[in-house]
């Protein structure tokens, strides 16, 4: 959390990075009033970069936020749980896109009907029937089984859009994996191979290379959740009919040298790429395709790679703010 209430003032809020012990005293969670405390903002070496990780507030020890806590994880996706399973009153055959796993507490989010979802707004049905019929499983159906009609789609993307709420606010691939398990057909992925935050550009880029050399036997592309600071000078520019927003770079160093990340947003939608342009960071799911690399515009400048994603529906969007 990166904002709390003073205890002895609870109208009063502060930010983490403000927070004084001597000066402020005890502090309590913003929106449920449990006991929480400052951690300070500290640097840690990633890769070869030094990365700075601000400061937050964090729950004392055997202290939970209440049922109702936007920060309460657990009773969240039990909520997010219950939500889905309406899918059901609209396709009795249709699988909810998050699932309590039989006997822990923690759910199953099914990034593939998700990713089949995207897929399908992005590209239409043709780039589904590309499969090859010795991938089909039997355990379970990869594709677009899942979706009936659009009715069907809006509840996926809702779940989804709370997911990416909850895992904004969270931000710890940690909590996050405790309670709710990604599952991308008949592979697992852990959250830290699927949000990528700012300091995960390094890890991103690894992942979509080794998604790259196995895309020769036609797998789906898989989706990620990436948080992107939107460059300020960064207009909805049109481009080729679509308009694109452009986050920072990142530079990262490869064994071939250093190399900028460069997120680029695509939206059907000009209002909500404009809307979206006074954010200043954003967390965006989808399908990422990545570039290939270009030399540097000018001298001094690195190398540079684009991972781009299409928005085709808001949803997929959801604002950010560094913990
Ligand atoms: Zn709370």
């Amino acid at each position: 959390m990166s904002r709390a209430r003073l205890a002895s003032n609870q109208g009063q809020d502060i930010s983490a990075s403000a927070f004084e012990k001597e000066t402020h005293g005890e502090v309590v969670c913003f929106w449920c009033r449990c006991r929480v405390k400052g951690v300070r903002a500290y640097s840690k070496t990633v890769g070869n970069e030094i990365i700075i990780v601000p400061a937050y507030f964090s729950l004392w020890p055997n202290v939970q936020h209440s049922d109702n806590c936007r920060f309460n994880i657990e009773e969240t996706v039990k909520r997010f749980v219950a939500n889905s399973q309406v899918i059901r009153r609209i396709g009795p055959n249709a699988v909810p896109i998050l699932s309590k796993v039989a006997q822990g507490q923690a759910a199953e989010f099914r990034l593939h009907i998700l990713m089949e979802a995207l897929q399908k707004q992005t590209y239409g049905f043709g780039a589904l029937r590309r499969r090859s019929p010795q991938n089909k499983r039997e355990e379970e159906p990869l594709g677009h089984e899942y979706i009936r009609t659009d009715e069907v789609l809006k509840p996926y993307f809702r779940t989804a859009k709370g997911i990416l709420a909850l895992a904004a606010r969270i931000q710890s691939h940690q909590d996050l994996s405790d309670w709710i398990r990604l599952k991308f057909g008949d592979r697992r992925i852990t959250w830290d191979e699927f949000l990528f935050d700012s300091d995960g550009y390094h890890a991103l880029y690894n992942v979509l290379l080794a998604e790259r050399t196995r895309a020769s036997n036609a797998r789906y592309p898989r989706p990620v959740a990436l948080v992107a600071r939107i460059f300020k000078e960064s207009s909805a520019q049109e481009f080729n009919g679509e308009f694109r927003l452009i986050g920072t770079n990142r530079v990262i160093v490869t064994p071939a040298g250093p190399l900028a990340i460069r997120p680029v947003f695509y939206f059907r939608d000009q209002q909500l790429a404009e809307d979206k342009r006074s954010e200043e960071f954003l967390l965006v799911c989808g399908l990422p395709k990545l570039s290939d690399i270009k030399p540097p515009i000018k001298l001094g400048l690195n190398p540079r790679v684009d991972v781009s994603i299409k928005i085709v529906d808001p949803r997929q969007i959801c604002r950010y703010t560094l913990k």
